[in-house]
Order: structure tokens, then sequence, then C-alpha cells
């Protein structure tokens, strides 16, 4: 009697690790599979929204191509994460919708050796798309938390050379100035001027600028110290906030 007992628990123990183990197992099948789906969908992201829409930098489309775009949108989009759509991030900012950050990308006609300087990090995804095709990328983040998940975010995924910090945009990032292109991911209602002066000769900036649903996408470039100026197409961005909202006041 006492043996059977024993043995049946014995044997319920067993069966007990034989579910954790299927369980163990299914779980990882379930990660590996959802990973070689987004690396699917990000492949015919290029094909589908970037390469028919005349985005034709072969380094800008292996970038694109590369970075994990699922682990910057917030938790429940993840699935559309590749979907032709702007998507949350959290604190009520969104992610550019792909065909733009890739469009704003090769508009800087960037170099390996470039340094970059992102106004508006939010999840850290242009940054890693800058980070894959630059030297160094500079970005600053007017939301103190935001800028947190995005630096960790970006050193967790490898990104070494994409730079940090917290702070407002207005300003640039005179420390490491100046840069060789600078892109602005928030729309100010006009250019801030130290993002101008921090610019480099030949050096190219694209920038969403206007208020509401009327922002013009421009791009300067800096000629013998001027900034002959571009309209590449209507966009709708978050607005710029900080110092550029009290100088337009005025
Ligand atoms: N490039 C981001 C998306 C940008 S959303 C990405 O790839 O995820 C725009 C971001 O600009 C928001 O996170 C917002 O907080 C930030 N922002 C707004 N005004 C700013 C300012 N003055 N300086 C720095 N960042 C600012």
């Amino acid at each position: 009697m006492g043996t059977a007992v024993r043995i049946d628990i014995r044997m319920r123990q067993v069966s007990g690790l034989l579910i954790l183990a299927v369980l163990a197992t299914t779980g990882c099948q379930k990660h590996t599979e959802s990973s070689s789906q987004f690396a699917t969908e990000r492949q015919k992201m290029v094909q589908e929204q970037l390469r028919p829409r005349g985005i034709k930098d072969e380094r800008v489309l292996a970038a694109m191509a590369k970075v994990p775009r699922e682990e910057f949108v917030a938790e429940n989009v993840r699935d559309k994460s590749y979907s032709d759509s702007a998507l949350p991030i959290g604190q009520n900012q969104t992610i550019s919708q792909p065909f733009i950050v890739a469009l704003m990308t090769e508009q800087l006609r960037l170099q390996p050796t470039d340094r970059v300087l992102e106004i508006g990090t939010g999840s850290g995804y242009q940054a890693a798309v800058l980070a894959e095709l630059v030297k160094d990328v500079y970005s600053i983040e007017i939301l103190e938390p935001m800028a947190k998940d995005a630096s960790s975010r970006l050193a967790r995924l490898g990104y070494s050379n994409a730079h940090v910090k917290a702070g407002d945009g207005y300003q640039g990032w005179p420390e490491v100035a100046p840069f060789d292109a600078i892109i602005v991911t928030c729309a100010p209602d006009k250019v801030p001027q130290p993002l101008t002066q921090q610019l480099k000769e030949n050096g190219r900036m694209i920038v969403p600028v206007g208020t509401g649903l009327d922002q013009q996408l421009y791009l300067l470039e800096k000629k013998s110290g001027q900034l002959a100026q571009t309209a590449i197409l209507p966009v709708r961005f978050v607005p710029m906030v900080g110092e550029v909202t009290k100088k337009s006041d005025k």
C-alpha cells in the first residue's frame, strides 16, 4: 500500500516536470517564431513600403531591414510594428511611419564617418537606424523617463555609438558640435538658431516646420555659410516643446 502511494507521488512529480518542460519549450518556440516572423515582416516592409516609394540608398534600406522596430514600439501594438503607419511609443508620443524614417535618413546623405545630432529621441528607433549608418549619433529628448528608457534600450541592443541625453533640444549639444547632419523629429514653428549654428559647412539638416496639421518637411544645406532650403513634403509630427514655444509666444 505504502509503496503504491509513494510511486503515485513520484509519478505526479515526474508528470509535473514534464508539463513544465513542455511549457518551457513551447514558450521558446513561440519566441523564436515571432522574432523570425518579425524579420520576415521587416524585409517585406523594405520591399513593399520603401522601395516602391523611391527609397534608393542601399545603406539606408539595409539599416531599415536590420533594426528591430518591434523593440521600440509600445507593447500593445508590437504585432503592428511593420505596418505602414506611425505607432504609439508611450507618454503620448509616436514613432514615425517607416517610410518617413527612411526618407528623412536618406535625405541626410550620410557617410560612415559622420557625426549626427537628433532632436526628439522618443523610443530611440530613428537613433538606432542612424547608428547603423554613421560613426556617432547624439540624441536629445526632453522627457526624462523617455530619454532613460531609450538610452538603456539602445545599449541593450548594442548601439554603443548612440548617445542620449535628457534636455531641451532647442540649444543643440554645443559640447559635441559641430555636426555633419541634424535631424529633428518633432516640429518647431521656426528652426532653432542654435541648431543651424551647430551644422558644419556642407552639412544637411532635415526638419519638420509648422504648427498643428500645417507642417512641411524641409531639407536645409549649409553652403558658404548660407542655408539653402528645399521643401520635401507635408508631414505631421508632434510639436517641439520647451524654449521654442516660449520664443514664438513673444
Ligand atoms: N525619433 C523618435 C520619435 C520622435 S517623437 C523615435 O524614433 O522614436 C518626438 C519626440 O520629441 C518626443 O519624444 C518628444 O518628447 C520630443 N521633444 C519634443 N520637444 C522636444 C525638445 N524641445 N527637445 C527634445 N525633444 C523634444
